[in-house]
């Protein structure tokens, strides 16, 4: 904003949403908080009827096989930190 300048009223369409920028949520975030919502999402989905996710039968009543790709993510998220976690104990990372 210039100093001195006249304020001019700008339409709604024009004027930012919040006074203030958001917060940065590209930020990484640790490894461990995205292991712990890993072993939420484990969880959850687990292995329904007809050999579907039950909770993604529940919560988007799509009939996904199980494991589906939620649960796919989340044991390669969870493998990777049992892996760091090894790597560090015996002084690799
Ligand atoms: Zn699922």
């Amino acid at each position: 904003m210039v100093v001195g300048a006249p304020e001019i009223p700008l339409p709604m369409w024009i004027r930012p949403a919040m006074p203030h920028p958001a917060p940065r949520t590209d930020q990484p975030r640790p490894l461990a908080v995205v292991i712990e919502v890993a072993m939420q999402i484990m969880k959850a989905h687990t292995l329904g009827s007809y050999g579907c996710c039950a909770a993604c039968h529940m919560w988007w009543g799509r009939l996904a096989p199980y494991p589906c790709v939620q649960v796919e993510w989340a044991a390669r998220v969870v493998s990777r930190g049992m892996t760091e976690r090894f790597l560090t104990a015996v002084g690799e990372r």
